[in-house]
C-alpha cells in the first residue's frame, strides 16, 4: 500500500473508534458504565475511553458463549460452512486492512508498515485454520475384533484467551483461529494498552457470520475481567500469552477454580549464536540488528542475548551498531519508520530502568541508552547496545522487552551451549554456521521451543510456537495448535 504520512495523519483524524465490550453479537457499555483511559504512546494523548468489563460483563459473555455452543449454531455446523464463514472473516480483515493497521499503531506505537504486514498475515492464518478445520480428525484403534474403539476429538466448549500487547491482532489470531475452526465459542480479552483492534474486530466476525455468542469481546484491566475469566466455572479453557509472572496466577486461578485447561505463551531471553564461519557476517549483522529492534524490542522471541565467537566478536559488534542505526525511532505513522514508541510510558521506564542496571553492573554501552522524542508527548528509545555483558547480569538474565541488546563472548560450542541454557526461559535459540555439526548440537542440546538455524523469522502457519521452561507450555500456530482446542474422548463399542 502506497501512501505518505500526510495521508496517513489525515485517515488517523477521520477514524471512527469503537470503544464498547462485544457480548452476545451488539456493542455494550460495561455493566457498570466504568471506563478506562486509552493513551496513545505516539504523543501520550488520550484515544479514547475504553469500556471497562468487571465480573459482571464475564458472567455475561460466558453465559452467551455457552447457550451458543450448547445450541450447537456453530459447533455443529457443517465443516464446510464453518470454513466458509473463517475465510469470509478473512476476507472482510483484508477489507479493512489499514484500519485495523491504523488502530494497532494508535494504540501501542508499532510502525504503520509493520502493522500492514502483520494483519495481512493475520488473514492469512484465519484461512490456514479454516481450510485445515475439515481435514483433522479422529481414529479407529486396533482391538479385538468385536469391539469399536474410536478416538474423537471435541470442542472443549467456551474458551477465554487473555492477550497481550505487542502484537493484539496477531496473538488473538493464533488464540481464536485454532480455536473458532475446532467448533468452541471464544472470549477474548485484549490488553487494556492495546484494545481498538480486537474490539472492531467482533464485528468483523459477526458480519462474516459468526453467530451471537461464538465471537466476544471483554476490554479492561488484567485484575478484575482477565481474572474473572480465568477463575470462572463456565469457561472450560484459558489460552493465555503475557508474562511469566501473569502466567503462573493463571495456574493457580484454574487449580482454585474447575481446573480448566490452561496453555501459556510467556516470556523468554532468547541466545542469538554467531560462529566465526558464519556466511555472510554482514546479513548476520542485518538480522541480528533488525530481530532485537522490530516492534521495539517488545517481542517474546527477540534475541535479546547476542552471543558473539571471539575471534570475530569486536568486528562484529561494529556491524551490528552500523545496522542498528536504521532503527532510530520514528512517529510510527510515518510510513518510512522502522522503529516507533514503546507502548506505554510505564514500560518506557521499565526499560530505562534495565539501562541503568545494565550500567550499575558494568555493562559496556556502545549505542544509545535514552528515551528521545520527548517534545512529541511520546514514550521513545533509542536502539540501545551493551556489550562485555556477563551472563548472570540481571540484564542478560530477565526479560526486558524493549529495544536493549546485550552481547556477550563465547569461545567454546560448549560454552554457547552452555550459555544458551543459562535461563529461566526456554522459547527461542538461533544460531549461525556454516557448520552442520555445530547445527546439530546446537539443536540436540539447547533446552527449548524452538531453534532457527541460520534465520530469524519463522513466520509460516505451518510450523509450531512455543516454549518450555517458564517460557509456558502449549503450542500456537501449526495443527498442533488445534489439539490445545479440543479433548480427546473414547467411544468403546462391543457387539
Ligand atoms: P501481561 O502478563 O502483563 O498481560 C498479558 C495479559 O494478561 C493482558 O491482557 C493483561 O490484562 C492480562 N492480565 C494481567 N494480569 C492478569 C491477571 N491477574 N489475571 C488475568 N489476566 C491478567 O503481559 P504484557 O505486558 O501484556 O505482554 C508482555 C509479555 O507477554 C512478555 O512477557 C512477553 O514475553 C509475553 N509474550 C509472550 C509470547 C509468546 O508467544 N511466548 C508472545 C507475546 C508476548
Amino acid at each position: 500500500m502506497n501512501m505518505n504520512f500526510n495521508e496517513v495523519l489525515k485517515m488517523k483524524e477521520k477514524a471512527e473508534l469503537k470503544t464498547q465490550a462485544f457480548i452476545n453479537g451488539e456493542y455494550t457499555d460495561a455493566i457498570d458504565k466504568k471506563t478506562f483511559d486509552n493513551i496513545s504512546p505516539i504523543d501520550g494523548k488520550l484515544i479514547a475511553r475504553i469500556a471497562s468489563c468487571s465480573e459482571k460483563d464475564a458472567e455475561k459473555a460466558v453465559k452467551s458463549a455457552r447457550q451458543a455452543f450448547n445450541k450447537g449454531i456453530w459447533s455443529q455446523m457443517l465443516p464446510e460452512q464453518r470454513k466458509s464463514i473463517m475465510y469470509n472473516f478473512a476476507s472482510l480483515i483484508e477489507n479493512h486492512l489499514f484500519e485495523l493497521a491504523l488502530m494497532e499503531t494508535i494504540d501501542m506505537g508499532k510502525p504503520i508498515s509493520d502493522a500492514l504486514g502483520e494483519i495481512k498475515r493475520c488473514a492469512k492464518g484465519i484461512r490456514w485454520f479454516a481450510e485445515a478445520s475439515d481435514k483433522v480428525y479422529g481414529k479407529v484403534a486396533m482391538t479385538r475384533s468385536n469391539v469399536s474403539a474410536q478416538i474423537i476429538k471435541e470442542p472443549y466448549g467456551v474458551v477465554a484467551a487473555i492477550i497481550p500487547w505487542n502484537y493484539p491482532l496477531m496473538m488473538a489470531v493464533w488464540k481464536f483461529a485454532p480455536a473458532l475452526a475446532t467448533g468452541n465459542s471464544v472470549i477474548l480479552k485484549p490488553a487494556e494498552q492495546s484494545p481498538l483492534s480486537l474490539i472492531r474486530l467482533a464485528d468483523l466476525a459477526l458480519s462474516a457470520g459468526i453467530p451471537a455468542g461464538i465471537f466476544q469481546v471483554l476490554p479492561g484491566y488484567g485484575e478484575t475481567v482477565g481474572k474473572a475469566l480465568a477463575c470462572h466455572l463456565g469457561v472450560d479453557k484459558i489460552a493465555f500469552t503475557g508474562s511469566t509472572e501473569v502466567g503462573k496466577l493463571i495456574l493457580q486461578y484454574s487449580g482454585l477454580s474447575n481446573m480448566k485447561a490452561v496453555s501459556l505463551e510467556c516470556g523468554g531471553k532468547c541466545a542469538n549464536i554467531v560462529f566465526a564461519d558464519a556466511q555472510n557476517l554482514d546479513h548476520v549483522a542485518q538480522q541480528a540488528a533488525g530481530a532485537i529492534f522490530y516492534n521495539s524490542g517488545q517481542v517474546c522471541d527477540a534475541p535479546t542475548r547476542l552471543l558473539i565467537e571471539k575471534p570475530i566478536y569486536n568486528e562484529f559488534i561494529e556491524k551490528v551498531k552500523h545496522y542498528s542505526q536504521d532503527y532510530a525511532p520514528l512517529n510510527p505513522l510515518n510510513p518510512s519508520s522502522k522503529m516507533g514508541s514503546m507502548v506505554s510510558e510505564e514500560q518506557m521506564s521499565n526499560v530505562l530502568e534495565y539501562i541503568s542496571i545494565g550500567l550499575a553492573e558494568g555493562a559496556k554501552l556502545v549505542m544509545g541508552g535514552k528515551q528521545v522524542n520527548e517534545d512529541t508527548g511520546g514514550f521513545y528509545i533509542e536502539p540501545t547496545i551493551f556489550a562485555d555483558v556477563k551472563n548472570n547480569m540481571r540484564i542478560a538474565q530477565e526479560e526486558i522487552f524493549g529495544p536493549v541488546l546485550s552481547i556477550l563472548k563465547f569461545e567454546t560450542l560448549a560454552e554457547a551451549i552452555e550459555i544458551a541454557n543459562d535461563s529461566i526461559y526456554g522459547l527461542c535459540t538461533f544460531a549461525w554456521t556454516s557448520d552442520l555439526n555445530k547445527a546439530r548440537e546446537i539443536s540436540k542440546n539447547v533446552r527449548c521451543g524452538k531453534i532457527l538455524i541460520n534465520s530469524t523469522s519463522d513466520g509460516e502457519w505451518s510450523v509450531p510456537h512455543g516454549g518450555f521452561k517458564q517460557s509456558g507450555f502449549g503450542r500456537d500456530k501449526s495443527l498442533e495448535s488445534m489439539d490445545q482446542y479440543v479433548q480427546t474422548k473414547l467411544i468403546w463399542t462391543e457387539y
